[in-house]
């Protein structure tokens, strides 16, 4: 993919407001909700997602085990294509026209909705930034608020083209309609698909972590449920969840827990009132042992989805969630990416990053997102130099190891010869600083007189 053109992004007041306003909230909110024991759960989280990775295998079957014990099935999916035909077949066995869902990204990540869509089955989005985003046809803006760019005015004119609903735009106003809608969906649905933000290895259950109650709905409502959720959501047992849901909430929204927390273990059971018929639970590789196998980037993989490193990413709050080239956006999209689709489809995805740390200072299970973005770097360089950009550094590396000739080419540098070659190609998106009247040798050697 070609780098983006990100001209129309920076150019958009409406856009760059709804952006800094939004981001600089939920970063606010963060900060807000930090108590004094944050570092040492930071470090917590870290060490059992670390733990948890290294011995993979034992808690994935472990989990296995707990799920099928409380009546529940795993499938295993190595891509997308097997998770989707999964759903797709047990849909059409069962009859199932319409679906429900609640938010998940690794649905995103397989194009869930368009396969079915593709087969004639209706899946309804019912997250309310989701769903609007469904209605006006748009993908997810940023990791935990997918429709932060919308204004209200927005929604409503989506609202009025789709549902034909009155104009509206209080935020109340707005959900009522959403709400009048989504409620209709909730009782013809056939299945419900969630994601999972935990599995838990010693009790077989899944953790749904949200503010609206759509994810319990999806979940409890229908018949058949299915939770379709990555490998390395799993964690080893129920009282570790006392860090990860602190963790996720404080830095995702500043809230000291989520609104809704439901731990769901197996399909309903004799005598119980409620709940789904038939639950599976689908396991998405998608590229993750892949991942897995490179013992120092394999902490990509401890990432809760928190969303805080893109309120905190200076790159993200300028260009947004749409110029990214894959699902996963701001600073955890530009580690991700390349690592699950290969560094030669976006090579450039690495180095679209100042570096300053923010990402990493702010990550709740301590990714060090900077140091990997670094040996990504790395990587594209040892698997595709660029020639002229090697020689380039060389030169200038001999030229730093000699002062007599730095001295003599500084001023030729500094003149105002145009730039040519790797140096042209620098300069095209970045502005030099003006050169002062006298180098710092020149100073000196006045100074020493
Ligand atoms: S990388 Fe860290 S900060 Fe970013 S979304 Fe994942 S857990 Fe949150």
């Amino acid at each position: 993919m070609k780098t983006p053109d990100v001209t129309a992004a920076l150019g958009d007041k409406k856009l760059q407001l709804a952006i800094y306003s939004a981001t600089a909230r939920l970063g606010e909110r963060r900060r807000e909700t930090i108590t004094s024991d944050h570092e040492e759960l930071r470090q917590y989280a870290h060490d059992i997602k670390k733990h948890t990775l290294d011995h993979l295998d034992f808690y994935l079957e472990q989990l296995e085990r707990n799920v099928e014990a409380r009546g529940g099935k795993v499938i295993w999916a190595k891509d997308g294509a097997e998770a989707c035909a999964f759903i797709q077949n047990l849909a059409r066995k069962r009859g199932v026209k319409v679906i429900v869902k609640s938010k998940s990204m690794t649905t995103e990540e397989i194009h869930l909705n368009e396969h079915l869509e593709e087969v004639g089955i209706e899946a309804v989005e019912t997250d309310l930034g989701e769903y609007i985003l469904q209605l006006g046809g748009e993908k997810p803006f940023h990791i935990i608020a997918p429709a932060l760019h919308k204004t209200k005015e927005d929604v409503s004119d989506i609202f009025e083209k789709h549902l034909h609903s009155k104009r509206e735009t209080s935020p109340e106003g707005l959900t009522k309609i959403a709400r009048v809608a989504l409620r209709e969906k909730f009782l013809e649905a056939g299945m419900g698909i969630t994601g999972a933000n935990f599995l838990v290895a010693d009790s077989g259950a899944i953790v749904l972590v949200e503010n609206e109650g759509n994810a319990r709905l999806s979940s409890s409502a229908p018949k058949i449920h299915v939770a379709v959720s990555g490998i390395e959501k799993v964690i080893p047992r129920a009282q570790d969840l006392g860090v990860f849901l602190k963790l996720l909430a404080r830095s995702a929204t500043g809230q000291p827990l989520s609104v809704y927390t439901s731990f769901l273990a197996g399909a309903k059971r004799e005598g119980e009132p409620d709940g789904p018929e038939e639950f599976y639970l689908v396991l998405l590789d998608n590229g993750r042992t892949r991942l897995l196998a490179d013992e120092s980037k394999r902490q990509s993989l401890y990432c809760i989805r928190c969303g805080a490193c893109l309120n905190h990413c200076p790159v993200y709050r300028k260009i947004g969630g749409y110029n990214y080239p894959w699902v996963y956006s701001g600073p955890i999209g530009k580690i991700l990416t390349p690592q699950f689709m290969g560094i030669e489809h976006d090579p450039w995805l690495p180095f679209a990053s100042s570096l300053c740390g923010a990402c990493g200072e702010v990550c709740p299970v301590k990714i060090e997102i900077p140091r990997i973005l670094l040996e990504l770097r790395s990587d594209k360089v040892a698997n595709d130099p660029d020639r002229a950009e090697l020689w380039s550094f060389k030169v200038w590396a001999w030229v730093m190891r000699h002062p007599k000739f730095y001295a003599r080419l500084a001023p030729l540098a500094l003149s105002a010869a145009p730039p040519v070659g790797p140096v042209k190609k620098w300069l095209s998106q970045r502005d030099l600083p003006v050169p002062p009247a006298k180098s710092f040798r020149d100073l000196w050697k006045e100074r020493s007189k």
